[in-house]
Parts: C-alpha cells; sequence; structure tokens
C-alpha cells in the first residue's frame, strides 16, 4: 500500500474543509508555497471574532478588549508550544509579523546590530529566497553607517546534492562568527536543509536564524531539536490569514529579542486566525501532512523525469530514491526545454492548474532563468497531480 493509499480518506476528510477548493472542482491551485487556502475552522473562527468580540488589545477595561488581550498572550504561547518550545516564555518570546519577510527584518535590523561588535562575521544563504538575503546587506549597511564593520560571508550551497556544504560551513567559521542565518526548506529546490547539520558545523555558541517560511504548516517545525535560536515564519503560508506571521526567539545566545519600540494595534483578527490554524495544523498532524505532501511531490518528480523534454530543478530524490542525502518535501520546481515557462504558466492555467512561473524571487545566487514551481499541500489530490501531468505530456 503507497503512502497516498494509506493516508487517502484522511486527506478526503481534510479536503472536503476548505471551502475554496471544494467550491472550484474544475481548479486545482497548485501554489501553496506562495500563500496556503484557509480551513472553514480558521474563517469561521475570524468571522465569529469580528462578529462577536473584536476589540483593541492591551488597552481596555471591558470584557471583549480584555479577551482580545488574552487571546493575543494565549497566540505567544500557542507559538511557541506548535514549535516544540519545553518551557514558552521562560526565556523565549514570541513576537507577531506580517509575515517572514517582516519577521527576517526585524532580526536582521533591530536584533542583530544589538548584538554584533566590529570585526564580527556573518554567514547568509544568497541562494535561497531574497527575505532571507537582503536583510542583512542591509544590517551591514546600517552598521557601516555607525562605524561598525562585520563580514558577511556567503553560507555555502552545494549544487550537486542542493543541501547546504556543512565542509565548506564548518571551514568558514571563525572566533568572530556571530551569526548564521538559514533556510528550513528551500522554496524553489524543495530540499529539507538538514539544520542540525548546520548547528553541528558551527558549534554549540554561535546563534541560528532560521527561515521556515516553507517548513511550518508543512512538517513538524521542533526548535528543541534543531537547536536553533529563531524560527520566523508566514502564518499566511501555515492555513491562517495574510498578513500574520511570527519570530519565535529563544532568547539565550546573545540579547533578548523585543524590537519595535511602541508598538501599535496588533493583527488582532489574524491572531484568532493564527491560533484557529496552528489548532487545526496539530490535528491534522504535521508528519501526516509532511508523508502526503512528500508522496504528491515524488508521484510529480517520478511523473516528469519520464517525459524528455522536462528538467526538473534541485535535489533529484523521491520517495524511491535515497533521501539520506535530501529529502524532497511539497516542492517540484522545472523546465521545458523548448517552451518559456511563462508560456507553460498560461497554458496551465486555461486547464484550471494555478502554480507559479518566474525566478521565485530566489536572491543573488540563484538561477538566472525562469520556472515553473508546483508547490502541494495537504487539499491537493493525486488526480490533480495525474492532471497536470497529462497537460504536461501533451505538450
Ligand atoms: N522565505 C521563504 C523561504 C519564502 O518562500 C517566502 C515567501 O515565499 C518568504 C521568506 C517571504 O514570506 P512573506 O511573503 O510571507 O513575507
Amino acid at each position: 500500500m503507497t503512502t497516498l493509499d494509506e493516508l487517502r480518506d484522511w486527506h478526503r476528510g481534510l479536503r472536503a474543509q476548505f471551502p475554496i477548493i471544494t467550491g472550484n472542482p474544475e481548479q486545482a491551485y497548485l501554489d501553496s508555497a506562495a500563500t496556503s487556502q484557509k480551513p472553514r475552522a480558521v474563517l469561521e473562527t475570524v468571522q465569529r471574532y469580528l462578529t462577536t468580540g473584536n476589540a483593541n488589545a492591551g488597552r481596555g477595561t471591558y470584557t471583549w478588549a480584555n479577551a482580545t488581550t488574552a487571546l493575543v498572550e494565549r497566540t505567544r504561547t500557542r507559538v511557541a508550544r506548535f514549535l516544540g518550545d519545553p518551557a514558552p516564555q521562560q526565556h523565549s518570546g514570541v513576537h507577531f509579523v506580517s509575515g517572514a519577510t517582516e519577521g527576517l527584518r526585524a532580526v536582521a535590523l533591530d536584533w542583530l546590530p544589538r548584538h554584533l561588535r566590529d570585526g564580527d562575521e556573518i554567514i547568509v544563504p544568497f541562494a535561497d529566497h531574497q527575505a532571507n538575503a537582503l536583510p542583512w546587506l542591509e544590517a551591514q549597511r546600517l552598521l557601516a553607517r555607525q562605524g561598525v564593520r562585520i563580514t558577511v560571508h556567503e553560507l555555502p550551497y552545494d549544487p550537486a546534492s542542493h543541501d547546504y556544504d556543512h565542509h565548506a560551513l564548518a571551514e568558514l567559521v571563525t572566533g568572530r562568527t556571530a551569526f548564521v542565518a538559514a533556510t528550513h526548506v528551500h522554496h524553489v529546490y524543495g530540499g529539507d536543509m538538514n539544520v542540525h547539520r548546520i548547528r553541528a558545523a558551527v558549534g554549540p555558541g554561535v546563534p541560528i536564524c532560521l527561515d521556515a517560511a516553507q517548513s511550518v504548516g508543512h512538517l513538524p517545525v521542533d526548535v528543541a531539536a534543531l537547536d536553533v535560536d529563531f524560527v520566523v515564519f508566514s502564518g499566511h503560508k501555515a492555513m491562517a490569514l495574510p498578513g500574520t506571521g511570527a519570530v519565535w526567539a529563544r532568547n539565550t545566545r546573545g540579547p533578548a529579542f523585543a524590537p519595535g519600540g511602541w508598538s501599535g494595534t496588533p493583527n488582532t483578527s489574524g491572531i484568532a486566525g493564527l491560533e484557529a490554524a496552528l489548532d487545526w495544523l496539530d490535528a491534522a498532524g504535521p508528519e501526516r501532512i509532511r508523508r502526503w505532501n512528500t508522496a504528491l511531490a515524488a508521484r510529480l518528480t517520478d511523473g516528469l523525469r519520464t517525459l524528455e523534454p522536462y528538467e526538473v530543478l534541485g535535489c533529484q530524490s523521491s520517495l524511491a530514491a535515497d533521501s539520506a542525502v535530501q529529502q524532497r518535501e511539497g516542492i517540484v520546481t522545472f523546465r521545458h526545454r523548448g517552451i518559456g515557462s511563462n508560456d507553460l504558466g498560461f497554458v496551465l492555467a486555461s486547464h484550471g492548474l494555478m502554480v507559479r512561473c518566474d525566478g521565485h524571487c530566489q536572491a543573488r545566487a540563484g538561477e538566472s532563468e525562469s520556472s515553473v514551481r508546483v508547490s502541494l499541500h495537504v487539499y491537493n489530490s493525486p488526480e490533480e497531480v495525474d492532471l497536470l501531468l497529462s497537460v504536461l505530456r501533451s505538450l
């Protein structure tokens, strides 16, 4: 019995909970790396909040305001618990943001300048999403204006395995290495970037900031096991509403993360939806979600490999292959050797197949040509993957 057969009933039950999916049977949404669809539980929670208790947080003497303050504080702990923090709030903290971009910028522009000293070195990824590259360069410029010079090294990336090169990384580390930024799951190549090997390469004392935009909601993310110092994610890619996300900070290596000066009104309805989304994901089971998405991606990769004109980017492993080097999660990116990616995108859209076609916001060491990205989630079905393959075969 394959993973997809084994999880079929479970998947059907979950898929039925997405009104936008069940209401559009002729469409296949294959762009979840950009943003996820939302289950009914999240939509209903947000509607209930806005129709029964909407108020501002932290400033009231009446019931709705107090309940909203409690909601915000409870959801901070909920985020920490979802990320496997064994002792939420002992040292650690959770800060709400609009998405991973804002979260990474907050670490780069608020925390990093307070942590770094003249002559320090940082190591950051340039083959990853620009949201996890540009802010660190911005921090370098900000510090330079204050007379603090830091060196920025590229986190070595191995184009053969599509993982970071952990040996080269270990060689880059010096007594002045003060910070490393990395990505959990690559947003173009779909690989799980083996974060535990980064900690092993850099040693126990260096703070690591993890961009978990493509892993939270897709697989278990456990801060205790990963031993990272920041986890930054987009709630809207994890079943919550647009404009939501969070930064979890361990706060034991370097100064405490407390950005923002005077804080304004939080995104209270978004936070209500985020709490509901994390409850929904925990009930669905992150490990099962991972198995489903990985199996769908393997079906697609294996199918594409039988179609001569297509080239799959990134790690080549499927479920059948040895995944000790690199495990592909639910993202598959490819090109046709003769047809441009944007043209391919228009053809696929005319069959109701919604994919992403461009350079995928990759930072400066990224692909020079655009490609087609298919990103899967638990509401996607094997039939949608098969429809995609049959359209691609017909071109
Ligand atoms: N990091 C990665 C790996 C991403 O894939 C994305 C979005 O696609 C981001 C960061 C930025 O996320 P957001 O648009 O929610 O700020």
